[in-house]
C-alpha cells in the first residue's frame, strides 16, 4: 500500500512540475487521467487508418494530459504535414523511426520549458502512436499500389474509373469544359513479335515517361490497359485537347527505343472528346473510343477530335 502510494505521487511530480499548488486530491485525479488516457490511447488510435486522423486524435488525447501551445507532424514522403495551435518558443522534437522504416517528425511547442518528466512522459506516448502511424503508412502503401501500374508508374484503369467519375461530376458543377483523350500504340504486336516482349515493355515505359513530361500539371495519365493510354483533361476544351493530343503524338513519334542491337520507333493514335452537357463517363469514353478508332481507320499516327455536340443537340 505505502509503496503504491510512493508510485502515485512520484508519477504526480511528472506532470505536476509547472504546477506548485496542486494538491493531493487534485494530484490523484491528474494521474488517474494520465493513466486513463494512456491506456486508452492505442485503442483510441486504432479507430482510423488514415494519417490525418490518428495524428489528430494523438493530439485531442495527450493534450488533456501534457499541455503544450501547438503540434507538428511531417512525412514529406506522403506529402503528410499537419499543424495545430501557434508555435511556441520551446521545443520538443522527436524524429520517429521503427526497423529503419521512417515514420515522420513530431515537434511539439509551448511557452515554458519542458521538463525531463515532460519528455518521458511524452516519449511513452509516442510509443503508443508509432504501431498506428506505421499500419497507416502501409494502408497507405497498399491503396496507392492499388491505383498504380506497376510496369510504368502510372495511375491504372482503376484509378481512371474513379478519377474520370470525380472529375466529370466535378465539370458539370462548376460549368466547365473538360475533356478526355485515349491514345493507342500503332502496330504494338509486330513490335514485340520483332524485337521480343520486355523491348515492348520498354517502349510502353518511354511513352508513359513521355506522356508525363509532355502534359500540363493539371492533367492525370492513366495506362487504361495493354498499350493503351488515357489522360484526363479538366477545364480544357476540344480546341486545347486536340492541341495537346498533337504534341503527344509528336513527342512519342520522336521517341528511339532499343532492343539491345537494333533501334526502333512506333506511332500512336489518339481520339478526342470534349464532355457534353450532362453527358457521363462511359458515353465520354465511347465517343473519344470511336475517334481513336477512326484514327486506326484512317492509316494510323494521327489525331481525331469526336464532333462537338452543340448545346441544342444534347
Ligand atoms: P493497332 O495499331 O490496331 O492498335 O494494332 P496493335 O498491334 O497495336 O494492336 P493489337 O491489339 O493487335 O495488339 C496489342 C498487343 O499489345 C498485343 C499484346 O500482346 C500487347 N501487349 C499488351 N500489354 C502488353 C504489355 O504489358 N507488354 C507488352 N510487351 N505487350 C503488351
Ligand atoms: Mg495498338
Ligand atoms: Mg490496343
Amino acid at each position: 500500500m505505502k509503496n503504491q502510494f510512493h508510485a502515485e505521487t512520484t508519477k504526480l511530480s511528472l506532470v505536476g512540475k509547472h504546477s506548485h499548488a496542486v494538491d493531493f486530491d487534485q494530484s490523484k485525479d491528474d494521474h488517474h487521467d494520465i493513466e486513463f488516457i494512456a491506456a486508452r490511447l492505442p485503442a483510441v488510435l486504432q479507430t482510423s487508418l488514415e494519417l490525418d486522423d490518428v495524428i489528430g486524435l494523438f493530439h485531442k488525447e495527450i493534450t488533456k494530459i501534457l499541455p503544450y501551445d501547438s503540434l507538428h507532424y511531417q512525412h514529406l514522403g506522403v506529402h503528410c504535414d499537419i499543424s495545430t495551435g501557434s508555435r511556441s518558443h520551446h521545443t520538443c522534437n522527436y524524429r520517429l523511426e521503427m526497423n529503419n522504416i521512417w515514420l515522420g517528425e513530431l515537434t511539439l511547442t509551448r511557452g515554458t520549458k519542458f521538463s525531463d518528466a515532460d519528455m518521458q512522459l511524452l516519449e511513452d506516448l509516442l510509443c503508443k502512436l508509432i504501431y498506428p502511424v506505421r499500419n497507416c503508412l502501409l494502408y497507405r502503401q497498399a491503396q496507392t499500389a492499388a491505383l498504380q501500374d506497376k510496369l510504368t508508374g502510372l495511375n491504372n484503369r482503376s484509378a481512371f474509373d474513379i478519377s474520370l467519375k470525380r472529375e466529370i461530376d466535378l465539370a458539370h458543377r462548376q460549368h466547365m469544359p473538360m475533356s478526355l483523350i485515349v491514345l493507342d500504340i500503332d502496330n504494338f504486336k509486330a513490335i514485340n513479335d520483332s524485337y521480343g516482349h520486355s523491348s515492348g515493355d520498354s517502349a510502353l515505359q518511354s511513352l508513359a515517361n513521355s506522356i508525363t513530361e509532355t502534359m500540363r500539371g493539371s492533367d492525370i495519365a492513366f495506362r487504361y490497359g495493354g498499350e493503351e493510354f488515357s489522360l484526363i483533361l479538366s477545364n480544357t476544351d476540344s480546341k486545347s485537347a486536340y492541341l495537346l493530343a498533337e504534341r503527344l503524338r509528336i513527342a512519342a513519334s520522336q521517341l528511339t527505343c532499343n532492343d539491345g542491337k537494333l533501334n526502333f520507333g512506333f506511332s500512336i493514335s489518339i481520339g478526342v472528346a470534349q464532355l457534353n452537357r450532362a453527358e457521363q463517363g462511359t458515353s465520354l469514353f465511347d465517343r473519344a473510343d470511336h475517334a481513336l478508332y477512326q484514327a486506326k481507320k484512317s492509316g494510323r499516327n494521327i489525331s481525331i477530335c469526336a464532333p462537338i455536340i452543340t448545346s441544342k443537340d444534347n
